[in-house]
């Protein structure tokens, strides 16, 4: 089993200026004057593990869009603008031969989740189908809406891929693709939808746009079993805790910290933090992941919990 994120911001793309890759090269040329790099080699070794990932990558630009695999019909998670990416790789490789069915899962329908849905290339073509699941009663009316005039040219009923909208219950278990699948109500406003894919003794819980409360230091806590020994748990983490309880607070977003406690109750062997703040730049998410470990580090060093943070392009298999 692998995750790939194919869109990893919250609320809005985040650009990465040529001021800014700039500033990369010339951080890594300063960090390079003392080494001996004669052969690509030598280079590739002193990228890897001389310059932190500030320097030698970025966290990315897109919205919100996970894959779920491998299996041979395709699992998605949010149609932010990551979707565009996956859909043009997709085309392009061995699996874009001939039909495919693709399972798009919707957290709910804030603009950052369904913006990339209009660009989806497999979604021009009528030999595919796409279902798309939801909890929001209006799910459909929302993708119609999106691709209205005078907004985007494209009608969407004038897609070619047949596409179906499915209306799922939280609580329910579902056999999708190949998953036992699950959703629980998140608090958000407009309210979202965290999902739990379960296969082959193995869980990953996608769970974005999520305020947790007060109420989450109950022994009872509903998360805590929903994320129970989960292999990945993906995570909202767009703000600090210094942020999510005060001046941000009530506008459905959790922090990071909160995310290693959950993590840690409930048994979870990943926690990879998502949705990431679209203003901060990439060395202000490399100190929140240094943050976030050492938070573990000092208020659980026994537990074996691994922390990532999200960026367009990382792939963890399972
Ligand atoms: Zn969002
Ligand atoms: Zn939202």
């Amino acid at each position: 089993m692998y995750v790939e994120f194919w869109g990893t911001r919250g609320s809005l793309p985040a650009s990465l200026t040529a001021q800014r890759v700039r500033e990369k090269i010339f951080r890594a040329i300063q960090a390079s004057r003392s080494q001996p790099l004669t052969t690509d080699e030598e280079i590739d070794a002193f990228i890897d593990w001389n310059l932190p990932f500030a320097v030698r990558g970025t966290y990315g630009v897109n919205t919100a869009c996970v894959e779920i695999g491998p299996q041979q019909e395709v699992v998605l998670c949010d149609a932010g603008t990551g979707l565009r990416d996956f859909g043009h790789a997709y085309v392009h490789s061995e699996r874009g031969v001939g039909p495919g069915v693709f399972h798009l899962f919707l957290s709910h329908l804030h603009w950052d989740h369904l913006q990339g849905f209009p660009f989806f290339a497999p979604a021009y073509r009528p030999e595919n189908r796409i279902h798309i699941y939801g909890c929001h009663a209006d799910i459909e009316a929302a993708f119609v809406n999106q691709q209205s005039a005078p907004s985007f040219p494209v009608p969407f009923h004038a897609l070619g891929a047949a596409i179906t909208f499915h209306v799922l219950a939280p609580g329910q278990v579902y056999e999708i693709a190949g998953f036992a699948v699950r959703a629980i109500l998140q608090n958000h406003p407009g309210d979202s939808y965290g999902y739990s894919f379960s296969r082959g003794g193995k869980k990953v819980v996608y769970s974005t746009d999520m305020e947790h409360g007060q109420d989450v230091q109950e022994p009872a806590y509903p998360f805590v079993d929903f994320f129970r020994a989960a292999e990945l748990l993906i995570f909202d983490a767009q703000y600090s805790l210094a942020e999510a309880i005060g001046p941000k607070e009530a506008w459905g977003h959790s922090s990071n910290l909160l995310g290693v406690e959950l993590a840690v109750r409930a048994g979870a062997k990943r926690l990879c933090l998502f949705h990431s703040e679209p203003t901060w730049n990439d060395e202000a998410l490399d100190r929140f992941l240094t943050e976030s470990r050492e938070y573990l580090r000092i208020h659980e060093p026994a537990s074996p919990l691994l922390i990532d943070l999200a960026y367009d392009g990382l792939r963890i298999d399972l």
